[in-house]
Formats: structure tokens, sequence, C-alpha cells
């Protein structure tokens, strides 16, 4: 391949701005470091590009999606399942999903803020069930960094002293609503224990940031930067340091290698100029989220790596998980018609409940945590999912106007979100012919889920529905049946997406070690989701955030004593 042959050689080159990426460059330029960071999506910042104060009403389509915009045209995520020129396939009979953001901080613009860390457990699972695979690290060696990054970020939570959700450094929790206060009350006499939510969001002011104001619009950017981007909390003020060299719309095409099997830089399509270029690194950093840094590393293949980069073992595409997810929306008419009052709050729930039950006792093993949802926020297009469902739905002008008073915010929702178990029909690998716009071979995807997460869909189906009841409430969809997999929704579509560049402690299993640093090329190193060994019942962006800050402050540790 031509491309312009580049001068300079960076310390570092990050590929993607997301949550890890972001991290990485934070870390890494505080420590010094010369670093170049290549980035898919175009530039934003949430400070001026946010619609944060933009009323639905104020758009002719009342804040509906777009394909670019899949939350809602005033969504602060620029991405999509569906990228125009850029697809992936799935083998016959699978079904996945691949939520893709492209623009500067990633995911990292949209996303929930709810901000788990995984506890003693979750890092050593096989140990104690004997399923899937324990990872090299423990939770003690994670917690100084999630420590950091509570204090670097800001997280609201309680300290609840449970076993397996370790407390953090808290800001104070913004009080429950009105809506969530009622299923507290339900899940707690059908047995299920409800505390504040753990969210990225400044309840006080923070590390210089203004507290949250509770405009409630998280999902569209905070133009305060009181929550957390990678975009505004990290890239930043890695862009303050000078150190930091941020190449925007650089889609990464491989990691480039000398003799010696070192990684020297990384291609990429300028897409602007429509060229190729090379940038020189020192230490290259996969961040590109994890399937797309398994992608980068498949298609890095030569002579030496004839089955991709870092991928002597074979496992690169392998061990993927995402979230299992069900869930149940539920009419509970004592909601109707009541008090209007002011809900304003952070934008996410103010409660959730983290898993309570004792595997050995269930049919199913691992956990999961319900999410909440309802109440009275700002409406827009497809407000109350069809309005003709409710018992006093429908009608014309007037009618219709009043329907929809008396409904507002009477309803509520439960969702599952729960770990997988990693299995050897979960998989994805390079596509033989298909290749994106620039030429880039595509993953192709294997997904079948086992019988443990179907079961585990079951039971969160027969929670919500019990905890409805309890409310008083009426859900409009029956009981998800075996054959429907009990409203398991599909592989991919809970956005959690980890694995695919497993660490290990064996390079016969795993591509990387405890360092995240490529067991086959000690330059090459994996700060997304993709270093994951198991998904926990939590999701997974505190971890990934603690994951690339220790990595990063292992690459400048091993800089200074001249081992990279
Ligand atoms: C609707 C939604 C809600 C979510 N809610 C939560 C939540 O509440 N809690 C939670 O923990 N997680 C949540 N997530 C998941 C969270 O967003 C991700 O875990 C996190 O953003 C992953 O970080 P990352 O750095 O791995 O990848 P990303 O944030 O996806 O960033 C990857 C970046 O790499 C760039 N890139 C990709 N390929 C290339 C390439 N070849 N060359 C150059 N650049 C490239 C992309 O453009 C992107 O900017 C949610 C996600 C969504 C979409
Ligand atoms: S709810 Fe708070 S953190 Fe979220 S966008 Fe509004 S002010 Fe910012």
């Amino acid at each position: 391949m031509r491309f312009l042959p580049q001068q300079k050689v960076y310390d570092v080159c990050i590929v993607g701005s997301g949550a890890g990426g972001g991290m990485a460059a934070w870390v890494l330029t505080q420590a010094g470091a010369d670093v170049v960071l290549l980035e898919a999506g175009g530039p934003w910042d949430n400070a001026t590009d946010s619609a944060m104060l933009t009323w639905n009403y104020e758009s002719p389509r009342r804040g509906g999606g777009t394909r670019e915009r899949q939350w809602g045209e005033f969504d602060g995520c620029i991405g999509g399942w569906d990228l125009d020129g850029e697809p992936f396939t799935r083998a016959p009979g699978t079904s996945f999903d691949w939520f893709r953001a492209r623009m500067v901080g990633g995911r990292t613009n949209h996303w929930g803020r709810i901000s788990l860390r995984f506890g003693p457990y979750d890092f050593r699972r096989k140990s104690i069930d004997g399923l899937g695979d324990d990872w090299p690290i423990a939770y003690d060696d994670l917690k100084p960094y999630y420590d950091r990054v509570d204090r670097l970020v800001g997280i609201f939570g309680s300290r609840e002293n449970l076993p397996n959700e370790p407390d953090g450094i808290f800001l104070p929790p913004p009080k429950p609503r009105c809506y969530e206060l009622l299923i507290k009350q339900a899940a707690e006499r059908v047995g299920v224990p409800c505390i504040p939510s753990r969210l990225s969001i400044i309840t006080r002011p923070h590390n210089d940031r203004p507290a949250c104001h509770y405009c409630g619009q998280c999902n569209r950017g905070c133009r305060t930067n009181s929550n957390f981007s990678s975009t505004n909390v990290l890239i930043a003020p890695a862009l303050e340091t000078g150190k930091l060299a941020l190449i925007t719309n650089a889609m990464a095409r491989e990691v480039t290698t000398d003799r010696a099997g070192l990684a020297t830089g990384v291609t990429y399509v300028d897409k602007a100029a429509g060229a190729d270029r090379h940038v020189r690194a020192r230490v290259v950093v996969l961040a590109a989220s994890a399937l797309e840094s398994a992608r980068l590393l498949l298609n890095s293949r030569s002579t030496r790596f004839p089955q991709g980069l870092a991928n002597s073992s074979g496992v690169v595409g392998r061990y993927i998980t995402d979230t299992t997810g069900s869930g149940v929306t539920g009419f509970i008419p004592k909601m109707m018609d009541h008090v209007v009052h002011n809900e304003d709050g952070v934008g996410g729930a103010h409660l959730y409940m983290p898993w309570w039950l004792d595997n050995r006792k269930l049919d199913f093993p691992r956990g999961y945590h319900i999410e909440i949802g309802g109440g009275l926020h700002m409406p827009g297009a497809g407000f109350l999912g069809g309005i003709h469902r409710y018992p006093v739905g429908g009608g014309y002008g007037t009618t219709l106007k009043d329907a929809y008073r008396q409904l507002f915010g009477a309803y509520v929702y439960l969702d599952g979100r729960g770990e997988m178990i990693p299995n050897d029909d979960c998989y994805c690998e390079i596509d033989p012919s298909v290749v994106d716009r620039w030429g880039i071979p595509v993953l192709r995807f294997h997904w079948k889920w086992s019988d443990h997460e179907y079961r585990q869909a079951k039971h969160m189906q027969e929670t919500f529905r019990a905890i409805i009841a309890e409310m008083g409430g009426q859900v409009f969809s029956p009981m998800p049946t075996a054959e429907q997999g009990y409203g398991l929704a599909t592989g991919g579509r809970i956005i959690h997406e980890l694995g695919g560049v497993r660490m290990g402690s064996d390079p016969k299993t795993s591509a990387l070690d405890a360092w995240c640093q490529a067991h086959d090329v000690k330059n090459l190193f994996v700060a997304d989701g993709a270093p994951f060994v198991t998904q926990a019942d939590k999701n997974p962006t505190w971890t990934i955030l603690a994951l690339a800050w220790r990595t990063g402050e292992r690459i400048a540790e091993l800089r200074r004593k001249g081992e990279l």
C-alpha cells in the first residue's frame, strides 16, 4: 500500500477517542508523552454542539430519531446500528446488532452514565461456579484505579456495603422521584432491594466543573460539562497539555510492524482527503471499541503474523459477550391524573436494584441488575409508545389531548441487565469477501445465547411482572414464551459488547497479559472493552476507564524504565 511517509515518531499512537482512548490519552499526556490520537469520526464539543436546552416541539420532527441520530434528533451520539459504507455481516442464522459511534468521544456522548464497579466475585467467577474463565487480575488490583476515576470524573451514589457491589467515592445522590419511590416500595414488598443509582453526574461542583442543574437531558451531551463524556472530561484537558495531536476523520486500517515484530505505527484513511496515511509511534494503543479493536488486529496480517497481529493464540475475535437484557413496561392507573409536580433530575434514574439473589438456589448462573424508568420526561415523538393501548387513550382533538394529560407519567418500565457467560458460539471473524467503503475487510458475527441466558431472562420477566402487579399496574404485553426466548434482547442490542482480545496469564489462551499488553508484541496495548474476560452483571464503562488508566500508567512506567 502507498501512503505519504511521516517523519515524526510519536511516543504513543491511540486509536479511538471513546471511554478507553480518552482515558489513555489523558493519563499519557499527563505523564508527558507525545501522543497522537486517530479518531474515525468528526469533531464534537458538548459545550457548543449539544442541544441540551431545546424543546422537542421546536422541531417539526418533535425530536424523533433519524438514521444518524438513533435516539432522537437532538441526541449527542452520531452513529447508529447501520453506518453508511461501513457494513458488517452475520453468519447464516445469526442475529446480532452492533451500535457504533463516529465522533470525538465515541459513545460516551450519549451513554446512560450508569457507572458500576465490578465486584470481587466478578473477577473470579470460574473459581466460584466453574463457568467461563477467571481474570488474571483481582478487584484489589483495579480498586485504586476505580478510586481515581471516581475522584477525577465524579460519581454520585450511596454507601451500602454490599458484598459484590463495591462502594465508590460518592457525591450525594439526588432524591428519588415520585414514580421511583412507588417502584421502590413495590419492589421491596416482593423482596427486591432498591437503592440510589450510581451515575457519573456531579451533584456538587467538582474539579472546576459546575454541579448538574437537573435538566434531565444527559443523552444530548451536557453544555455545562456536569456529566461524564470522554470528549469534555478527558480529551479537552489532554489537548490543553499541548502533548496531544488529535486527528479526526481518521479511520485506522491496520497496525504496522517491523522485522522484529514490533508495532511501528498505524495506517489510516484520511476520510476528508480520501488518502491513505501512516502515523509512526513507539507504542500503539487500540481503543476503537471492543469489536473494532479485534477487527484491527485481525486485519493487521503479515508474513510474520498470518492470523493477524497479537493472535498466535487464535483467540482474537473470540469470547465476545454482551449484557443480557429483557424488559417490561407497565401502565400504573393510580399514577393517572396525579398532582402536577416537578420531577426534574439527572438524565437517568435516581434508583436501581443491584443483584440480590444466590444463584445456588436458582436454575441459572450469574445475576442481573434492574434499571428503571418512567415519569414526566419531556414529551416527544413516540411519546407513551402508542396511546391507543391505554384504557382512556385514542380519539381526536381535545379528547386526545386530555388523554395525553391524564396518562402523562402513568407508566413505568423495568429493564434487566445481566451477565452472559462467554461461549464458543459467539465470536467475530473477518468476512472473506465483504469490505467497507475504504476497502477494509469487515467483521462477520456468529452468535448463540445459551440456556443460561434464556433462563435468566425468564426470571427477569417474572420478577418485573410481579413488581408491576404489586404496584397495581397492568402490563400490555403477554409473558414471552420459551419460543420467544423470554424476551431476551438480540445479541449486541444492549450495546455493552466486550471481549474479543481478552487478557489472561497464559499466552496460549489469551491475547493480552494482565497489563493489557499483547503477549506477542510488547509495544502494543488494548484499552477498551476488548480485554474483558467476563461481562459481570454491571455496565462496563467504569471498568473500561479504570483499566485504561492502569494500562496508561503501565505504559508510562515502562517508558520511564526504558523498556518500551
Ligand atoms: C445508548 C447507550 C447507552 C449506554 N449506557 C451505558 C451506561 O449507562 N453505562 C455503561 O457503562 N455503558 C453504557 N453504554 C456503553 C458505553 O457507551 C461503552 O461501554 C463505552 O462508550 C465504550 O467505550 P470505548 O472507548 O470502548 O468505545 P466507544 O465509546 O465506542 O469509542 C470508540 C471510538 O473509536 C472510534 N473508532 C472506531 N473504529 C475506529 C477506527 N478504525 N479508526 C479510528 N477510530 C475508530 C469510534 O469512532 C469511537 O469514537 C451505553 C452505550 C449506548 C450507545
Ligand atoms: S441533567 Fe445535569 S448532567 Fe445531565 S445534561 Fe442536564 S445539567 Fe448536564
